[in-house]
């Protein structure tokens, strides 16, 4: 049995940037990150979009609002410290009917209340700022987000884990657990402080220390095409206006850091948590779980659950999807969109007594764990500004 003082379940960009931050306030202090898979970045830390979000979907009094204004800041002086590529290429909100209008100027005001900077744009202006795209009476332009590599900002942190004297040990499963100790098969691993930064296994470690009795798993499956287009035809990201009873943002077009363009993610219910195509990751248990949550869903007042899945299944076609991404830039063209994206999972949690999905990041503690719930997009823009928020909560635990 090793030991340690700060054990952390997960070594995706959260648990990576918590142990960072430990150190960077601790830097004596034995931290150990712990990976069940044997590369960084096997999860949703490498499988999402690369937005660098500016912040300004969240409701106001929100983790999300505050930590994601902040985790811009902190992402892009990351990038540049480690010489990590960024896109300042900037995105644009556009409206694909006019009954959209209210929703695209309430995303404005909300953008002001959050302290991010956007602007309204005419038809005209937003076809100097995008050519591609088209909107009906005005858009939304958004200067602060850009685009990065997921995997490269994943790893550049682990680095800086290293340098710092922490310990990523991949290939690590902890299997188990509670206050003061962590099973990892047939090892143990004794910590003064456990953190839980497992992604979509959160809700299930957090359960080994009495920390979620109220959350379900509600996994939904994130799925992108990429076009043959050449590097620059797309300058900025093209997104539509979300509806706002759901948590997802709805199929977008975004440039990659290399200049690409894709289309997507998806967000189609999934029966399981790890659930990338095939029969890949499939766990019966996740499948009850699931299915013991969904008649709740499906009675929830503040979704509409039957029109999500009217919508996301279909975009298992590309034909659907294509169409999606076709009424942001009318000239997108099926046969341009061949190449499949690397699927995503969200991590996203149903809150069984209100019967709602988690809208906001959710940390839980006290003095021997800390859990990092609902680490849904955009966890990986606000990865830095968690980390520095999760440090300041245990110091008022006392747990650091
Ligand atoms: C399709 C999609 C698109 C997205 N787009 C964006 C975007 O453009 N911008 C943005 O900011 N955010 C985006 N996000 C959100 C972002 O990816 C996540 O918020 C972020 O990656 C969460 O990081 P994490 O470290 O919590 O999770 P993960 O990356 O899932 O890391 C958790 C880690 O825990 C490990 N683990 C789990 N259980 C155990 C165990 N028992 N023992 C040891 N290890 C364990 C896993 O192997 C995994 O590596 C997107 C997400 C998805 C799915």
């Amino acid at each position: 049995m090793t030991s340690c003082d700060f054990a952390i379940v997960g070594g995706g960009v959260i648990g990576l940037a918590i142990a960072d931050a430990i150190l960077a306030v601790a830097p004596d202090a034995k931290v150990v990150v712990l990976d069940k898979e044997t590369e960084l970045a096997a999860h949703a830390s490498g499988r999402n979009s690369g937005v660098i979000h500016s912040g300004f979907y969240y409701a106001p009094d929100s983790l999300k609002a505050q930590l994601t204004r902040r985790g811009n800041v902190l992402l892009h002086e990351f990038c540049a410290e480690r010489a990590i590529p960024v896109r300042n290429c900037g995105k644009v909100v556009v409206a694909t009917d006019a009954t959209q209008l209210a929703a695209l100027d309430a995303l404005h005001a909300r953008a002001q209340l959050n302290d991010v900077p956007t602007e309204l744009v005419s038809e005209d202006e937003l076809r100097r700022l995008e050519p591609l795209a088209r909107t009906v009476d005005r858009a939304l332009w958004s200067p602060t987000t850009s685009v990065a590599s997921p995997a490269g900002v994943v790893t550049a942190l682990a680095d800086r884990v290293r340098e710092r004297g922490g310990e990523v040990r991949l290939g690590s499963a902890a299997t188990g657990g509670g206050p003061g100790l962590l099973a990892l098969g047939r090892d143990r691993l004794q910590a003064k402080h456990v953190i839980n930064a497992a992604g979509l296994q959160a809700d299930r470690v957090a359960r080994w220390f009495d920390m979620c009795d109220d959350y379900v798993m509600l996994p939904f499956v994130g799925l992108y095409w990429y076009a043959n287009w050449s590097p620059g035809r797309l300058q900025r990201h093209v997104y539509p206006v979300p509806d706002s009873r759901n948590p997802f943002l709805g199929v977008h077009a975004t440039v990659t850091v290399e200049g690409r363009v894709k289309i997507g993610p998806t967000a189609i219910p999934a029966l399981w948590r790890e659930s990338y195509g095939g029969g890949h990751g499939f766990s019966p248990q996740d499948t009850a779980d699931i299915l013991r949550a969904y008649p709740d869903f499906l009675r929830s007042k503040d979704h509409d659950v039957v029109g999500l899945f009217a919508s996301e299944f279909p975009k298992l076609s590309r034909r659907v999807m294509v169409a999606h991404a076709r009424a942001l830039i009318p000239t997108i063209d099926q046969k341009d969109f061949r190449e499949k994206g690397r699927p995503g999972v969200r991590a996203q949690l149903f809150h069984v007594p209100t019967r709602r999905l988690e809208m906001d990041f959710v940390v839980r503690g006290d003095k021997e764990s800390t859990h990092i719930l609902n680490a849904v997009s955009p966890g990986w823009t606000s990865s830095l500004a968690v980390a520095e928020y999760v440090v300041a909560d245990m110091k008022s635990r006392r747990a650091l």
